[in-house]
């Protein structure tokens, strides 16, 4: 079997952090809705009518309100994205049995053999898997599909601009395709790589794949010359379902004020212990090794860790821990000024029982529990429900 005939999908939510504002408050469809970061104030996402009524993206708030007074400006809600984020994957892997989360928006799912499965060919396969994700999430996606990664991926950039948004590249066809593509189209070619290579007279993706395997090794590296292969409908970049961890979650902030009031600090401490753990669960992780951290006024820092029986993402088991590593660097005498945590060690949540005396009604109890802070969370806005398992 060739390679050609593996079959990989692109889905890519459209819009995505205006789509969940639209989500949650459905008067806001067919508006022209902006997002505006909440670090630097400037446009991210934006509505199909705000894009027509010419908002552009990376746009400063002031200029966009004041160019354009009808538009509508929503503050950016991550942890809300984070969760539709979240439940979209899910779907994906209820699926297939292969996804690659690719960003909080898009991921790879493969496709091959799913055609048998579900006893329609790819396209109308993808058809039903995009109306699927509209019914159950109300969430609007575009999907490219072909042999491999790279294809897959300018497919659905292509699919944003056909109706019912999905996107076919023929492998066998390929070359045809690349003749209507200029190369900065392609995945992986940025600003750099375009002028390098509009400086060799190579303009349309269809010069890029003709060139030969010597020459854009010399020119771009290894990397090049694997692009083109994928461009010709090679799979040379598989779909996993592996997900890169992060080494370590770190949540610290400055206290109020200087205190040395132990309960103001624990109160804090549980604020960055719930950020941590509902990161954890977000990514589907958990973690046991627990640090926490004090900074006194004059700036020195005292910290301490330690290592769980068994590792968590629940907020009440760090807590517990958490506070007892607390009790080992606080001292009354002095005056804070910031306290974290880190939890480090982080693997993913099997889901398995593997602890000899782990007691599976209290882990359902915990599982069902973190779901409901999460919920919560998502309708009413970060920290709802903080108080939830600080007030012990
Ligand atoms: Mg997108």
């Amino acid at each position: 079997m060739s390679t050609k005939d593996n079959v990989i999908a692109l889905v890519d939510c459209d819009s995505f952090f205006v789509c969940c504002e639209q989500k949650m408050n459905p008067e806001l469809k067919g508006k022209p809705v902006s997002v505006i970061s909440n670090k630097n104030g400037c446009v991210i996402s934006r509505s199909r009518e705000a894009k027509q009524m010419g908002i552009r993206m990376g746009e400063p708030l002031f200029m966009a309100k004041k160019e354009h007074p009808k538009g509508i400006y929503v503050v950016a809600n991550h942890n809300l994205y984070s969760e539709i984020s979240h439940q979209v994957m899910n779907l994906l892997r209820d699926f297939s049995p292969t996804v690659d989360v690719y960003s909080i928006d898009e991921a790879f799912v493969e496709f091959t053999g799913l055609s048998k499965l579900y006893k329609m060919d790819y396209i109308r396969l993808a058809k039903y898997l995009r109306q699927k994700i509209k019914d159950e999430l109300d969430i609007s996606v575009s999907i490219g599909i072909s042999s491999s990664k790279t294809l897959a991926k300018l497919a659905s950039d292509k699919a944003k601009n056909v109706y019912g948004g999905v996107y076919y590249i023929n492998p066998e066809l390929a070359l045809e395709e690349m003749k209507k593509t200029s190369i900065e189209e392609i995945w992986g070619i940025g600003r750099n790589l375009t002028r390098l290579l509009h400086s060799s007279g190579v303009i349309t993706a269809y010069e890029l794949v003709t060139k030969s395997d010597e020459w854009l090794d010399k020119k771009i590296g290894i990397h090049g010359k694997e692009m083109k292969h994928e461009l010709l409908g090679e799979t040379i970049s598989k779909v996993t379902n592996q997900v890169k961890l992060p080494k370590s979650i770190q949540n610290t902030k400055a206290l109020g004020e200087f205190t040395s009031d132990i309960n103001y600090i624990k109160n804090e401490l549980n604020k960055h212990i719930h950020r941590s753990c509902s990161k954890l669960r977000r990514i589907g992780a958990k973690s046991n090794t627990i640090g926490v951290m004090l900074r006194t006024k004059d700036f020195k820092v005292y910290f301490t860790k330690t290592i769980l029986d068994k590792p968590t993402c629940y907020e009440w088991e760090v807590s517990d821990a958490a506070f007892n590593l607390l009790g080992q660097i606080y001292n009354p005498k002095l005056l804070y000024r910031s306290t974290g945590i880190i939890l480090e060690n982080i693997t993913y949540d099997s889901g398995e029982q593997l602890f000899l005396f782990s007691d599976e009604k209290q882990d359902n109890k915990n599982q069902k529990l973190a779901a409901c802070i999460d919920k919560l969370e998502i309708k009413f806005g970060k920290d709802i429900v903080k108080t939830g398992f600080t007030q012990k």
